[in-house]
C-alpha cells in the first residue's frame, strides 16, 4: 500500500528518437518511379504483431526489418524498436514504435507498415492505439509455451476491431517447441483451423519470408479514400528538442504536403506541415504522403499535437468526428514530488515533456506539507509507473520522489446540491485525503477488473487459494488442453496491482499468466484509515482500505513506522484510527540521556533534582507533542 520511491540521478542516455536524422538519411527521398504519388493504396499493408510477452514480437520486427533491408544483421541492431533506455534494459517493449519497410512482391514494389507493440498489460492502450492504424495482426504464440493469458487478451482486441489475423506460432527451432499441441490449442480455444497456421522461428529466421508474403496477400489494403480532403489521426506524439512536436498519423483520406497548411479538430489555428517523414524506423524525409499511410509529422515548436486529435485541410469539415481513441483508464495513482523545491520548474517541464511521448498518464497538481508542491500522476499499472519515472530520470536527468501509489476510489455523496465542492453525485478520489467527511458519503464504490489467469492443471488449487484470498469470485473456467486451464476471476483492483502477478508466478513455478480487463467500480465496504503520531494526522501516510483488512493493515503499518522513526527525547504514540477509534497502537519509547552520568559519588539530592528536571522538561515537550520526522526519515518510512 503505501510506498515511496527515490529515484537517484544516474548515468543519461539520450533518446535515440529525438536525434535529429542523419544527413545520409535525410538525402533518400521516398519516391516511386512509376506515378508522381509515393504510392498506391492498393499496395500498402499497415499491420501489427501482437503476442503475450517474450512470445517473440521484437525479435521478428528485427528479422523483417533485415529482410527488408532496413538494417544489417548483426548483434548490434537486436531490438531496434525497442530504443528506450528502459526497453533495453528490461527486455520489455514500452512504446508502440513504427516502420515502413520497402518489399517486393510478384514484381510490385508495397509498402509495409509494423507497428511493433508493447506486451505488457500496462501497456495495453499502447496495443490499442497501435491496432486502430492497423487491417492485420501477426498473431504470434510461442510453439514452446502454448496459449498465456494475454494470448487471449490481444485475440479478442483484434476480433473486437475486425482486424486480420495471421496465426503463427514461433520458435519452431527449440527442442521443446510442440506446434501441434499448440495448434490443437488455437483451434479449442479460438476455432482456428490448423491449416491457416504459419510456423516460423524468428531467431533463426525460418519462415520468414513466407510471413512476409502472407501479409501481403492475407491483409487487406488500407479501406481510405484519395479524393477527398486530407484528414488524419495522431496515434502517437514524442517531442524533439529543436522541433518540438513530433506526431505519427494515420491518413485517412487525401494527401498530405510538405509545406501544406492544416489544422487540428482541437482549435482554429492554421499550421504549416514543416516535417514529413517515413520512419524506416529512422527518419526519411519525403514531399508528399497518401491516405492509408503511416507517416511522421512535425508542425514546428508551436504547432502542437496530441494523441487522438485529428489533422485536417483547411477545406475539410471536422465538426462531426468522432475520436478514434477511447478514453484511457488510470489503474494507480501516486504522486510525484521534486527532491528539492528549488528543482520544481525543471521537474515540471520533464513531466510535460514525457507526458507527450507517454500519452496513458493523466497529471494534476498536488501538494503535501512534507513534501511540498508536486504532482497527482495517474498510471495504468505499477509497471507503467516504474517505467514512467525511470525515463524521467534516464530521458530528462529529473530527480524526483513518489509516494504512495493507490487505485482510484469511488464514493456518492449525500445531498451532493447542499456540498458545492462536489458538484456531481459521484466523486472520484484518487487521494484518500480526497475523501468528504464521512458523515457525508452514502455509498463506497471501488474498482474491480476480470482476471484471466491460465495455468497448468497442477496449480489449479493454489491459484484458486490465492484468487479467493484476495477476495476474488469466480466466473467459469474452461480447458486450453488437458494440461492447461484458463481461470477467471473478479477481482478487486487493489489486490491485483500491487503484487498479485509477482505472487502467481511464484506459487505457479512461473508457469501462469494473469491479464485483466477492467470491470467499472462496484459499491465495496470502505473505511478511512489515518495515522496520528502524537495526537497529529500525517496526511501522507492516510490509506481507504477495505474493512476486512482494516486490522492486518492497522497493525502492519504501525510497526513499520515504530521499526523506521528515529527514536526521540520524548515517547512517540504511533496509532491507526478510523473515525477517531484507535485500531491499533504502537509506542516508541523515549531516547533517555543520562543527565546523571556526570555526577560522582553519592549526591542524592542533587541526582534528584536534575531527574526532576529532566522530566519537567520532557513533559513540556511531549505537552507541544509535534514530533518532527525529519523528512528523510519520512521518505524512508514511506519506502517499504
Ligand atoms: P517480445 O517480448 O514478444 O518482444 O519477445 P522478444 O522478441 O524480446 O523475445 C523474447 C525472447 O525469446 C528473447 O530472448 C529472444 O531471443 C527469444 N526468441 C524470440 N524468437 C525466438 C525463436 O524463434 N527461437 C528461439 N529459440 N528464441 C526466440
Ligand atoms: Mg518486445
Amino acid at each position: 500500500m503505501v510506498h515511496i520511491l527515490r529515484i537517484v540521478n544516474n548515468v543519461h542516455k539520450s533518446f535515440v528518437r529525438n536525434k535529429t536524422p542523419s544527413k545520409s538519411c535525410m538525402s533518400r527521398k521516398y519516391t516511386s518511379q512509376s506515378s508522381s504519388l509515393p504510392i498506391e493504396i492498393r499496395r500498402i499493408r499497415n499491420f501489427s504483431i501482437v503476442a503475450h510477452v517474450d512470445h517473440g514480437k521484437s525479435t521478428l520486427a528485427d528479422r523483417f526489418l533485415e529482410l527488408t533491408g532496413a538494417i544489417k544483421p548483426g548483434k548490434e541492431n537486436a531490438q531496434v524498436l525497442d530504443q528506450l533506455q528502459v526497453e533495453k534494459e528490461r527486455g520489455i517493449t514500452v512504446k508502440a514504435v513504427t516502420a515502413s519497410l520497402n518489399y517486393t512482391y510478384e514484381n510490385e514494389s508495397y509498402l509495409l507498415n509494423l507497428i511493433d507493440t508493447p506486451g505488457h498489460v500496462d501497456f495495453s492502450n499502447e496495443v490499442v492505439r497501435s491496432v486502430t492504424a492497423c487491417q492485420g495482426v501477426i498473431f504470434l504464440v510461442d510453439a514452446n509455451e502454448g496459449i498465456q493469458a494475454q494470448t487471449v487478451a490481444v485475440h479478442s482486441l483484434a476480433k473486437k476491431n475486425n482486424l486480420t489475423i495471421i496465426p503463427t506460432l514461433n520458435k519452431v527451432d527449440l527442442p521443446r517447441a510442440n506446434p501441434e499441441k499448440v495448434k490443437a490449442q488455437l483451434k479449442s480455444v479460438f476455432k482456428i483451423n490448423s491449416d491457416a497456421v504459419l510456423s516460423i522461428s524468428a531467431k533463426k529466421g525460418w519462415g520468414v519470408q513466407e510471413l512476409l508474403e502472407a501479409i501481403i496477400t492475407r491483409i487487406p489494403p488500407p479501406n481510405v479514400t484519395l479524393n477527398d480532403h486530407f484528414r488524419a489521426h495522431i496515434i502517437d506524439t514524442w517531442h524533439d528538442k529543436y522541433r518540438g512536436v513530433l506526431c505519427l498519423a494515420y491518413i485517412h483520406s487525401g494527401t498530405l504536403k510538405m509545406g501544406q497548411t492544416v489544422k487540428w479538430r482541437s482549435d482554429v489555428k492554421q499550421h504549416t506541415v514543416k516535417y514529413l517523414a517515413l520512419l524506416r524506423p529512422s527518419e526519411e524525409n519525403i514531399s508528399e504522403a497518401i491516405a492509408g499511410q503511416v507517416v511522421m509529422v512535425g508542425l514546428g515548436p508551436k504547432g502542437g499535437g496530441s494523441v487522438g486529435d485529428m489533422l485536417y485541410a483547411l477545406e475539410a469539415d471536422h465538426n462531426q468526428e468522432p475520436s478514434s481513441v477511447t478514453a484511457v483508464k488510470h489503474m494507480v495513482y501516486a504522486g510525484i514530488f521534486p527532491a528539492d523545491q528549488s528543482q520544481h520548474p525543471q521537474l515540471s517541464d520533464s513531466i510535460k515533456k514525457l507526458a507527450l511521448n507517454d500519452s496513458a498518464v493523466s497529471i494534476s497538481v498536488d501538494s503535501s506539507p512534507a513534501l511540498g508542491q508536486g504532482w497527482r500522476v495517474g498510471f495504468l499499472g505499477l509497471l507503467h509507473l516504474d517505467v514512467f519515472t525511470q525515463r524521467l530520470l534516464q530521458e530528462y536527468k529529473a530527480e524526483a520522489i513518489l509516494t504512495a501509489p493507490s487505485v482510484p476510489y469511488k464514493v456518492k455523496v449525500k445531498g451532493a446540491k447542499v456540498i458545492k465542492q462536489y458538484r456531481g453525485e459521484e466523486v472520484i478520489v484518487t487521494n484518500p485525503l480526497q475523501l468528504p467527511d464521512v458523515k457525508n458519503i452514502a455509498e463506497y464504490y471501488e474498482p474491480f477488473v476480470i482476471g484471466t489467469i491460465i495455468t497448468p492443471v497442477e496449480y489449479l488449487g493454489a491459484v484458486n487459494t490465492l484468487c479467493i484470498d484476495r477476495r476474488g469470485s469466480p466466473l467459469p473456467s474452461s480447458s486450453v488442453d488437458d494440461t492447461m486451464t484458463m481461470l477467471q476471476y473478479i477481482l478487486p483492483l487493489s489486490e491485483v496491482v500491487m503484487d498479485f502477478h509477482d505472487t502467481l508466478k511464484s506459487i505457479t513455478s512461473g508457469f501462469a499468466s494473469f491479464d485483466y480487463q477492467d470491470y467499472g467500480f462496484h459499491p465495496s465496504p470502505l473505511v478511512r484509515m489515518d495515522i496520528l503520531i502524537n495526537g497529529v494526522l500525517v496526511d501522507e501516510l492516510s490509506s481507504i482500505v477495505h474493512s476486512s483488512r482494516l486490522e492486518y493493515n492497522a497493525r502492519k503499518l504501525t510497526s513499520k513506522l515504530k521499526e523506521m522513526i528515529p527514536r526521540q527525547m520524548v515517547q512517540v504514540a504511533i496509532q491507526a484510527v478510523v473515525g477517531g477509534k484507535v485500531l491499533s497502537r504502537e509506542t516508541l519509547k523515549a531516547y533517555r540521556k543520562d543527565v546523571t552520568a556526570k555526577l560522582y559519588g553519592g549526591d542524592v539530592t542533587r541526582r534528584k533534582k536534575l531527574l526532576k528536571q529532566q522530566s519537567e522538561g520532557k513533559k513540556k515537550m511531549r505537552s507541544v507533542a509535534n514530533i518532527k520526522i525529519p523528512r528523510n526519515t519520512f521518505i524512508d518510512v514511506l519506502k517499504k
